[in-house]
Order: structure tokens, then sequence, then C-alpha cells
């Protein structure tokens, strides 16, 4: 075992003990108030110049070692979800329908467990930006602390984030080149007709048989146009018309999730939704309304980061332990907006398989972060940052 995994160890107790006090006391995104003061009052403890007002309750510990001009940010994401909690453990979550679903209380705890090493033992020369974010799930906050200036304020080389993957075996570290996870776009289509006396259909227009029609032709996008080689899902996730069997209702709402690993075909499926919504609907005499709204984009892992950091697991965990190219995810990350501004890499660790720990989906409320992955993931990130801020580099 190297010194970083040893250390972590010996203090093991007392970052569990941070992380089922974070797991106890979720909060949604953009109101992490009690988790940012944690964060910030142990950063300052043990050393860290503490910076705030990044999207809202971000914060940003920094500690400079040497005289090296070299600059990294570490990443971890600090919201819950609006969930009701069902694990039954000790430290289950004390408020009703918020819950840490998606681990992000064990990647904050991850990310201080290698703070406090850095900051009492880490050899390096350079200066270290851990980045504590809020409202990863949906809201962006990633882009918020951009907004406010993070990476003017504190510029960095490259960025590196990581998160908890169920399913793959604790501790294992995963790799993916390039396009990693997907963007996600979310459109909502009104279609407006004429309502009516459903024995008189020819008096109105009827907008749920434009719908169905338009819901058959958006099919075609991704089997038709885009190319067979690339990933692109649209989903139809609520449609809503009517309400009783012989009324032809004014409107129909369709609601989508649209999602693709790489900009021109993000672009694409765009163009061709409003496009043949417009055209259908035009055919059947309605009105098509349609609201895009860009959401997250696909993230991008840059070439040179990601080796580094691959080639650091190597060394740190073996060859055993680490997936060299893991299949590119469909789920979205805000991480994906730093990495357009800053090169670096977002990396997985297995929280547990089969019927082990942490085995248990993200976002079921019967899911908890593997504890066992402060002391992996910890020290991974106090290694990987001592190897980036070697004074050899
Ligand atoms: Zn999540
Ligand atoms: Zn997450």
């Amino acid at each position: 075992m190297n010194s970083h995994t040893n250390y972590i160890q010996a203090h093991f107790d007392e970052f569990a003990k941070i992380r089922h006090d974070i797991h106890q006391h979720p909060e949604l995104g953009f109101k992490e108030h009690r988790t940012s003061h944690i964060v910030q009052q142990l950063l300052k403890e043990w050393g860290y110049e503490v910076h705030t007002g990044y999207g809202t309750t971000g914060v940003v510990g920094v500690l400079k070692k040497g005289n090296s001009n070299k600059t990294m940010g570490i990443r971890a994401d600090m919201d819950a979800l609006p969930l009701k909690e069902t694990t039954g453990l000790p430290y289950a979550s004390v408020h009703d329908n918020i819950m840490h679903a998606c681990g992000h209380d064990g990647h904050t705890t991850m990310l201080l467990a290698a703070a406090k090493y850095l900051a009492e033992k880490g050899e390096f020369s350079g200066t270290l930006n851990l980045i504590f974010q809020p409202a990863e799930e949906s809201l962006g906050g990633a882009r918020k602390m951009m907004d406010d200036g993070l990476f003017k304020d504190h510029p960095c080389d490259a960025i590196f984030g990581m998160h908890n993957a169920p399913g793959f075996p604790q501790g294992q570290l995963l790799f993916r080149d390039g396009p990693a996870m997907s963007s996600s776009d979310y459109v909502t289509i009104t279609i407006t007709g004429v309502g009516g006396h459903g024995a008189h259909p020819h008096l109105a227009k009827d907008p749920i048989v434009a719908a169905a029609s338009i819901i058959m032709a958006l099919q075609t996008i991704v089997s038709r146009e885009v190319n067979p080689s690339q990933l692109a899902v649209i989903t139809i996730g609520a449609m809503n018309a009517g309400h009783i069997n012989n009324v032809i209702p004014q409107q129909a709402v369709l609601e989508l999730s649209v999602r693709a690993l790489n900009a021109e075909v993000r672009s694409l499926l765009e163009n061709r939704i409003k496009a043949l919504v417009n055209a259908q609907a035009e055919s059947f005499g309605v009105r098509a309304d349609i609201h895009y709204e860009r959401g997250y984009p696909v993230l991008v892992n840059t070439q040179t980061e990601t080796d580094f950091a691959r080639q650091t697991a190597i060394e740190f965990a073996g060859q055993d332990n680490v997936v060299l190219q893991t299949p590119a995810r469909l789920g979205s990350e805000d991480f994906a907006f730093m990495l357009e501004k800053v090169p670096g890499c977002y990396l997985f660790i297995g929280n547990g398989e089969g019927n082990k720990e942490g085995a248990c989906a993200v976002h079921n409320p019967n899911y908890n972060f593997n504890d066992k992955n402060l002391v992996n993931g910890g020290a991974f990130w106090a290694y990987l940052a001592e190897r980036y801020l070697s004074h050899a580099g």
C-alpha cells in the first residue's frame, strides 16, 4: 500500500463520520449551505485559503506549495436529490424527500480526505484548487461557478472529476477517451388545434392525431438520419392531451429527452426535430410551438489529461484495477461545462457489484455511497495531485 492509502485508512473513522454527517443532512442544489460550511471549516483548519461566492454555495480551497507556476483543479459535487430515502441506515436522511442518492456526499468527502493528506503530507510544487460545486443535478452548478469567475480567479492547467459507479467492483477506476457522457436537451412541444365534439371531427383540428403522427415521425430521426456509428437518443417521456372520450381537446403536449455524444449529432437532432414537427403540424392544420432547451453539453475528456490520469491510476491501483476504456454513457454531467474551457478528465470509481455493498443504482431510494471508496478515491486524488504537480513535470 502507498503512503496516501495508509494515511487515509488510518484516518478512516474521521472521514466516514464526515460523510455520514453530510449524508444525514442532505441539501438540494444551490441550497448546500450546511455542507458548504463544513467544507469551508475543514479546509481552513487544514491550512487552505478558502474562497466562496461561486454558484451561491460553491467553495474553492487553494493550497500552494513550492515555486512552480503549475496549477490544477479537482472538483467534487455537493448536492442531493428530491427523493425519499429507504435505506434504513443509522445515518439516513433526516429531511423528508431529500436524499444523497447519487453519492455526492461521498464525492465531497473523498476530496476532503485528499485535502487533509495534501495539506499535511503532500509533496508538490504548484497551486492546487479544490473545487466543491453546488447543484450538479440538472441545475448546472458548474456553469454558475464559472459565470461567477471560477477559472478567471483560479486558473487551472487541467481539471479532474470523478463519479462513483454502482455495478462495478469497488475501487476500480474506469476511463474513457474523448466523448464519455452525452449532452442532455429538454424539449417541450405544444400542439394547438381546434377543440370540438367527438362526434364532429370534421369541425375540429385534432391535436391528438397530429401528436400521434409526430411521435412516430420522430422515431425516424435516430434510425434514418443519424450515422449508425454514432450514439443518439430521442425519448418522448410524456404526452398529455384530453380528459374524456367525446371531446376533441384544444392542445396536446409532448416532452422529450434528447441525447447525443457529439456536438454535430446534437445539432442535427435539434434541426431535424424542429423541421419535422413543424412540417407534420402544418400537414394536419395545427400549430406546434417548440421550446428547445439546451441542457448539459457532451462531456469530452481530453487526450493528454486522460492518458495522464489513466497512467497514474495504473501506477496507483495496478493494471487489474483499472478499466482503460469503459463504454460512453448516455447520462449527462455538468462537469462537461468545465471541460469545454479547461482540458481534463472525468473518471468513474466502482461502488460495488453483484450482491455486494454499493451495487444499488444511483437515484434509487436504497442507494448508498461505499465508504471504502473514501480511502480508494481519496488516496487516488491525493496521488494524482502530487503526480500532476510534481517537481519533475
Ligand atoms: Zn445524479
Ligand atoms: Zn451524481
